[in-house]
């Protein structure tokens, strides 16, 4: 590690491995808040009066979120959601996480389980096959987490989803051949029915997220969800995060490479999808069922 910052006397705790510049923790962490912030006005994530319903985990990546978004001074409130997927040995640590941020940061935590929207948690439908955890989970998050911020009274939902996720669904895409994706979804008159989502996080890595954590006392060793080993992105991520440290910026460009491809495609006009209802539940689905009825009735 180099001597000094750049921008002071300080010593330097954190150097950016594609401008080399270098930063004291006091930098960085004013350097990493002008990021997210430059990436909520890019994107336009966030208009005045907006109540953000912000997806709180308590691991690193929602933790600094949270933080962040209370620290910029925004014209929004923020109200933290924390779903309980009933994740034996995992979930209680990073839940006590979350609901003591909550505290410090002066916001009221949202609970919501599992078990009030389906009677199961996590474990109890996976039961003997956990290859599909992180499809199940994810869908039926999506769901608590949609459900939550509508009760809440929410405009938008925020995740804590960084460059490193948004790199590895790209990837991802290409590697399950799905072209419907690589060129962007369908148009639908979906943006009606759900609640927006934006991802504050989405310009900064993972690596930068952990150091600002790690700068500014945030994160405590916290044990890793038992069920990642299983899914495709835990290869996709392990092979990308050696490609960026070889190469950084390597992230930075499939994502910005991802979004010229879609700016050149456009619209895809003449094809849209018209959604309706799911029978079960009404959330929004283009199918008889949404998603997390589907597999709820496949895992009955
Ligand atoms: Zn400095
Ligand atoms: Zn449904």
């Amino acid at each position: 590690m180099p001597a000094g910052c750049d921008h002071c006397e300080k010593k330097a705790v954190y150097v950016d491995p594609v401008t080399k510049q270098r930063f004291c923790g006091e930098h960085f962490s004013a350097w990493f808040e002008a990021g997210v912030l430059a990436a909520i006005e890019k994107y336009h994530m966030i208009e005045p009066g907006d109540r953000i319903a912000v997806g709180l985990s308590g691991g690193k990546d929602s933790t600094v979120l949270l933080t962040v978004l209370a620290k910029l001074d925004l014209d929004a409130e923020l109200i933290p959601i924390t779903v309980d997927e009933g994740i034996g040995g995992y979930r209680d640590d990073t839940i006590l996480a979350a609901t003591r941020l909550c505290d410090k940061l002066g916001l009221a935590d949202k609970l919501v389980s599992f078990t009030d929207i389906c009677g199961k948690t996590l474990d109890e439908l996976l039961a003997n096959d956990p290859r599909q955890a992180c499809s199940v989970c994810g869908t039926l998050r999506r769901r608590a987490l949609n459900q939550a911020a509508r009760e809440v009274g929410a405009t938008k939902i925020a995740t804590g989803h960084c460059l490193d996720d948004e790199a590895q669904s790209v990837l991802m895409n290409y590697l399950r051949g799905d072209l419907t994706r690589v060129t962007g979804s369908f148009q639908t008159n979906a943006d009606t029915l759900f609640l927006p989502r934006i991802k504050p996080l989405c310009r900064s890595t993972e690596r930068e997220t952990v150091a600002y954590g790690l700068v500014n006392h945030l994160l405590t060793d916290l044990p890793e969800c038992p069920y990642t080993k299983y899914a495709l992105r835990a290869g996709v991520r392990k092979g990308l995060g050696k490609l960026e440290y070889k190469n950084p910026g390597t992230m930075m460009n499939i994502v910005t490479g991802q979004e010229k491809l879609l700016a050149k495609l456009g619209p895809r006009e003449g094809e849209i999808t018209k959604m309706g209802r799911c029978e079960i539940c009404g959330e929004p689905t283009s199918h008889r069922l949404c998603a997390a009825c589907a597999l709820l009735e496949r895992r009955a």
